[in-house]
């Protein structure tokens, strides 16, 4: 079966590790399974570069979905759903639900899974984004953290949107 896969490129800047953080000591560039990471010659501490996750909720009610608007750099002032990112130990659907109430307000319930989109969009994004279905149960809208507005809008009017996986996920890939 063909599936499709992420549509965007992986374009993002390593960050250069000098020194161990767990020791301090300085770090050495080591062969490690075929693949180059910064090794601590002193304690063997060895720095592997994880994926970053992020979790998102799609939000539909009599036909609208829910969007903020961006405050931050890229795609500033464009819209997207309310996601951001799971952080180390956390449940994605905690993060998801999290995301929610700081961006707009709105406390949720995770319903079902809509689609894990791949590829990260650019340096300080995400290389996936896990978007769940959601349903309102509680809170007043009103956005906040690195959103200034959010909304319902129908899937026929839709306001300028920022990412492909936002795109992909409301159906409107270009
Ligand atoms: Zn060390």
């Amino acid at each position: 079966m063909a599936f499709p896969k992420a549509v965007v490129v992986n374009h993002h800047e390593r960050p250069v590790i000098r020194f161990c953080p767990m020791c301090g000591s300085a770090v050495e560039e080591k062969t490690i399974y075929g693949e180059l990471h910064p090794a601590c010659p002193n304690c063997h501490w060895v720095h592997y570069e994880d994926p970053k996750v992020a979790a998102a909720v799609l939000i539909q009610q009599n036909g609208s979905v829910l969007l903020t608007r961006r405050i931050f750099e890229p795609h500033k002032g464009a819209w997207t759903l309310p996601a951001g990112f799971v952080n180390a130990y956390e449940d994605p659907q905690d993060a998801a639900i999290r995301e929610c109430l700081e961006e707009t307000g709105l406390i949720v319930k995770i319903t079902g899974l809509v689609d894990v989109i791949g590829g990260r969009e650019h340096h300080r994004g995400a290389d996936m984004v896990i978007v769940y279905r959601a349903e309102v149960t509680g809170g007043l809208l009103k956005a906040g953290d690195d959103a200034d507005e959010a909304a319902y809008f129908p899937l026929s009017d839709l306001p300028p949107l920022a990412f492909q996986a936002t795109k992909k996920v409301l159906g409107k890939m270009d």
